[in-house]
């Protein structure tokens, strides 16, 4: 079986951090939850994450800082903004300053995966630096298939540990 899918993610409600985690566990992701966004900076000095999953409003080191902070030092890095206090303007400056995408609270699991799923596709075209239309022929026909099976195929297919 191919590797996990390395995610990130930082909410500082703690039993909304808790129940997606383990949504996201369940569905084969590799999962790291941290509730203060300078420990999810710290932890990722030391290990590799594919995606970051971010709460905006938090108490210490703010969503958008630890947004520009992950950035900065993993260019790399897909990042999902994933909001209860979302506003337009929030949702420009998150996306100018390299988030992928921006989702507000509640989303639907099935939502939030085409998003992780999307974001992963964005991050291994450009390891591979292929075009979209390159990579969609690498994935060949995906119609019908779960964004799950489609994740795992393009781990496969990057190659990533
Ligand atoms: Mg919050």
């Amino acid at each position: 079986m191919a590797e996990r899918i390395r995610i990130l993610i930082v909410d500082d409600e703690v039993r909304f951090l808790q129940t997606l985690a383990q949504r996201l566990s369940l569905r084969d992701f590799d999962v790291t939850p941290f509730s203060d966004g300078r420990d999810a900076v710290e932890a990722a000095r030391q290990q590799t994450f594919d995606i970051a999953l971010l709460d905006l409003k938090m108490p210490g080191m703010a969503g958008e800082q630890v947004l520009a902070a992950l950035k900065a030092e993993h260019p790399e890095m897909e990042i999902v903004i994933l909001t209860g206090h979302g506003s337009i303007d929030s949702a420009v400056d998150a996306t100018r300053s390299g988030a992928y995408r921006y989702l507000q609270k509640p989303c639907e699991t099935d939502t939030l995966m085409n998003v992780l799923r999307d974001a992963y596709q964005h991050r291994v075209q450009r390891k591979l630096e292929v075009s979209e239309e390159r990579m969609n022929s690498l994935l060949g026909s995906a119609v019908g298939e779960s964004a799950l099976s489609i994740l795992r195929r393009l781990k496969e297919i990057a190659g990533e540990k």
